[in-house]
């Protein structure tokens, strides 16, 4: 039997899983569509790891979760790590990279950048309010272009002329998209200007005021896009590198954490099979009107959260 260890990256959009050995070595990894139902994700993408390991020779000790809905599935896999994105696309990050020193990240819906000195955070921007220069803004995009979002990048290099996009705001990006095909642009200029407006967007929104230093790594869905990556370069005048699997840094880095935790956790693959169930409950005994979380398993509740005082702790025993 040998030691392993169970990182979960939840987003809102997509959910990443890896199981690594004590070298951090990667023994399954899986990358799904949350499909909004952060419990139901989490369940298949068990699965998808169970089926490329041998569970008779993996003993999984520690369990790590990161992501919007890391408390939940943390409460859910029985985690003795749960920790914010930040943390673990750094801890994930610097486990391949030690001398990064700036991680640019464009997920489905937001986007972040991270600096580092000496291995340590130092800085960190996160913007979670605004779709532009984000997966999603690009995938509209390419829906209006009648492209898969897939061939983006592809496209957008073959462009000589790339087009001026106004993409502050998705709303001005796409009458500036039609107005350009109405006025005649190639498609693959337009897609390329697309590109470079991610990145200014991204550039102007959580790298303002931002010291960049190399080595850049870019993660996240959008730095599958080659066309994006080209764009980070050209802007910074730097190699801007991807990883291959960029997409699991946060998974990875939450699985890494889980090795370093106090206390050691009981996983089971079996919770796949286990009926959990969430609702929220509201404390009305005072105008705050707490929403509390109750999470239960097999109609056993397990954990509850959301309580402002602690009066509100009376809902963690219904
Ligand atoms: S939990 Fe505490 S703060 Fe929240 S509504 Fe109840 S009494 Fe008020």
């Amino acid at each position: 039997m040998i030691n392993a260890y169970l990182g979960v990256d939840i987003g809102s959009i997509s959910t990443k899983g890896v199981i690594i050995d004590d070298h951090n070595k990667i023994l399954a990894s899986s990358y799904i569509w949350t499909k909004g139902n952060p419990m139901e994700a989490v369940k298949t993408l068990i699965h998808n790891l169970e089926n490329q390991i041998d569970k008779t020779k993996i003993n999984i000790i520690g369990v790590g979760t990161t992501g919007s809905a890391r408390k939940l599935i943390g409460t859910m896999l029985n985690a003795n790590v749960i920790k914010n994105e930040i943390t673990a696309h750094a801890i994930g990050t610097l486990s391949l990279y030690p001398d990064v020193k700036t991680i640019f990240e464009i997920g489905g819906q937001d986007s972040k950048i991270i600096l580092i000195e000496d291995g340590i955070v130092v800085d960190y921007a996160m913007n979670t309010l605004c779709a532009a220069g984000t997966g999603a803004f690009l995938s509209s995009q390419a829906s209006r272009l009648g492209v898969e979002v897939e061939d983006f990048g592809n496209i957008a290099l073959t462009s000589k002329k790339p087009t001026k996009i106004a993409a502050r705001c998705t709303v001005f990006a796409e009458s500036d998209l039609v107005h350009k095909l109405q006025m005649g642009y190639k498609k693959e200029d337009i897609i390329a200007g697309l590109c470079k407006s991610v990145v200014s967007n991204y550039l102007n929104n959580v790298g303002k005021g931002k010291k960049i230093k190399t080595p850049i790594i870019f993660q996240g869905g959008v730095s599958k896009n080659v066309g994006v990556k080209k764009a980070f370069e050209e802007e910074v005048g730097s190699e801007v590198i991807v990883d291959p699997n960029g997409h699991l840094m946060g998974a990875l880095g939450v699985a890494i954490l889980s090795k370093k935790a106090p206390t050691k956790t009981n996983f089971q693959f079996s919770i796949t099979e286990d009926n959990f169930e969430t609702r929220g409950i509201e404390c009305n005994r005072c105008p705050n009107h707490c929403e509390i979380i109750c999470i239960s398993k097999n109609k056993q509740l397990i954990d509850a959260w959301g309580n402002r005082c602690s009066n509100g702790d009376i809902f963690h025993k219904q």
